[in-house]
Formats: structure tokens, sequence, C-alpha cells
């Protein structure tokens, strides 16, 4: 199906795009497009203005922070991650987890931003940089903000970022001793995730974060061990959703098999 008749805007610089964003009610920002076109094309979404951010070369970056974690501009797309060496020697797991993602054309168009700024239950990053305890840049017309991933992510294709807003900017804290891991059952090799989970380990603690078994990633803690990851997991009552790939039951009892493979894998 065609698009619907959309205006379109090209700024080059961020208070431009930001300017145009709080200028319009119905504008949205327009990352690689591989969600919001196919959603416009299905007419699930009608904005009257795309604010193009291909042209903001400061949303592009990756960079080293001073304690050795990653800045990650929220226009670097997967492919980006996949290839860089930064990423690579910091917290190899984005690039990891990146490269399961759909297919070439997804992981060459599709970034980070708008992969977690869509926050679909079933995208593969929103749990990676929540167990991560990476945090989010917002800028708006009345300045900067950061959040917390707890609070970055709000419900099904929503997050903090308000109207007239943009994320900028990832910033993933460094590694220091902490292993990472991600484990998923998807629909077939790099098909949708019908379970998903990512996980930190620290000195023998796990942070973890669910992804596809409710509306945001749930964020957990435990001691890295299987049971004690079972027992967190079990003790979080999940309610997932039934759909035709698993019922609600079996993707519970999914969320422990992942979680108990990611911890497995950040503690080496
Ligand atoms: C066939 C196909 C299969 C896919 N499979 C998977 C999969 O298995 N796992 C997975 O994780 N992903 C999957 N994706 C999604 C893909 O990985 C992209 O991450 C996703 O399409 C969004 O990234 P984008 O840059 O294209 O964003 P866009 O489509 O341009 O934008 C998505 C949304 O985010 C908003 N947005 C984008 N950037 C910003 C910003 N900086 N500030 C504020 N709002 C912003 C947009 O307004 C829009 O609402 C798939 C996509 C396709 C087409």
């Amino acid at each position: 199906m065609l698009l619907a008749p959309v205006e379109y805007a090209r700024p080059s610089t961020i208070e431009d795009a930001v300017r145009l964003l709080g200028e319009h009610d119905g504008a949205r920002p327009l990352a690689g497009g591989q969600t919001l076109t196919n959603v416009m094309k299905a007419r699930a979404a009608a904005p009257d203005v795309l604010i193009d951010l291909n042209d903001l070369p400061e949303l592009r970056t990756i960079s080293r922070s001073s304690d050795g974690g990653l800045e990650l501009g929220a226009m670097v797309t997967l492919a980006e991650l996949i290839r860089s060496s930064d990423v690579g020697d910091a917290r190899p797991i984005l690039g990891e987890v990146a490269a399961q993602i759909a297919d070439v054309q997804v992981r060459n168009r599709g970034t980070i931003g708008g992969n977690i700024c869509s926050n679909d239950p079933t995208n593969h990053l929103p749990p990676v940089v929540a167990a991560l305890d990476a945090t989010m840049t917002i800028r708006g017309s009345e300045g900067e903000r950061t959040v917390s991933a707890e609070e970055f992510f709000v419900g099904v294709y929503m997050t903090a970022v308000g109207p007239g807003e943009l994320l900028t900017k990832i910033t993933v804290p460094a590694a220091g001793g902490a292993g990472d891991g991600f484990a998923s059952i998807p629909i077939g090799r790099d098909g949708t995730c019908i379970c998903n989970a990512a996980a930190t380990v620290d000195g023998g603690q796990a942070r973890l974060a669910l992804g596809c078994v409710a509306a945001v990633p749930v964020i957990l803690t435990s001691a890295a061990e299987e049971a004690a990851v079972r027992e967190a997991v079990k003790g979080a009552n999940l309610d997932p959703p039934s759909d035709v790939h698993a019922s609600s039951e079996y993707r519970r009892h999914l969320a422990e098999v992942v979680a108990v493979r990611a911890v497995q894998e950040a503690a080496g």
C-alpha cells in the first residue's frame, strides 16, 4: 500500500529538529524508517509531518566515555553497532545482538534509537539497554534530560520521549568486571522473538531484563545461579500475552529458560 500524503522536513541541526517537532502537533521523527514507514503504509500511524533525522551527524557518533563506557548517538545503525571496534571492546553484546536482528536491509537502515523508541515488546534492544543499565538522553525545547531504562520504557510502543522531543544519545556504562549475555527464542532464524532476556553479571549478582512478556522490559536482580534466577523470574509473577506462537503459560516457562541462558552467558 502507498503512503498517505505527508509533509517532510530534513533539518541539519538538532535545534531545528526539536523546533520543527514542537511546531507541529502531528510531527514524528523519522530515523531508519524500518518501522515507521511500514506502520504508515498500514495506516496504523498517520503523522502530518516527518522530521527526517538523517542529516544530523551528531546523532551518528559512537564514542568512549571517560569511564570507558559508550556514548551511542540515537541514529547509529544496527550495522554500525556490529562493525564498531569501540562497541566490540566496551560492550560487545550490543553488536552481537544487533547481528541477530532481521536482515541486512533492516540492519543497514534501522537505528538503535528507532529500535528502543518503537518499544515493540518483541524487539531485541530494549532488554539489552535495560540490562546494561544504560541511560537515555532526551532533548526538547526546554533542554535536555537523562532517564534510566526503568523510566524510559513506559508502555507498548510508548517511551518517555514526549511530543516535541528527540532521543539523542544512549550512554552505556563501562563493563568493569561485568559480563553480558543475551538469549532468545525467535520465530525461525533471525525472526521476531517469542521470548528474550539480557543479563549483566558482576561479582556473582545478575541484573536481568526480560522481553516479550510485558509491555516494557521486566528488570530483575538475582544471584547469578540457576536456582536463584528461576526463583526471581517466578517471583516476578509474569502475565505474558498469549498469541499464535506461544500461550501465556509457555511464554512464562520460556522466560525462565532464556533468563538462565542469558545469565550463564554473562557469567562466562
Ligand atoms: C522486516 C522487519 C523485521 C524486523 N525484525 C526485528 C526484530 O526481530 N527485532 C528487532 O529488535 N527489531 C526488528 N525490526 C525493527 C528494526 O530493527 C528497527 O529497529 C526498527 O524498525 C526501528 O528503527 P528505525 O531506525 O527504522 O526507526 P523508525 O522506523 O524511523 O522509527 C521508529 C519509531 O521511533 C521513533 N524514533 C526514531 N528515532 C527517534 C529518536 N531519535 N527520537 C525520538 N523518536 C524516534 C519514530 O518516530 C518512530 O515512532 C524489524 C524491522 C523490519 C522492517
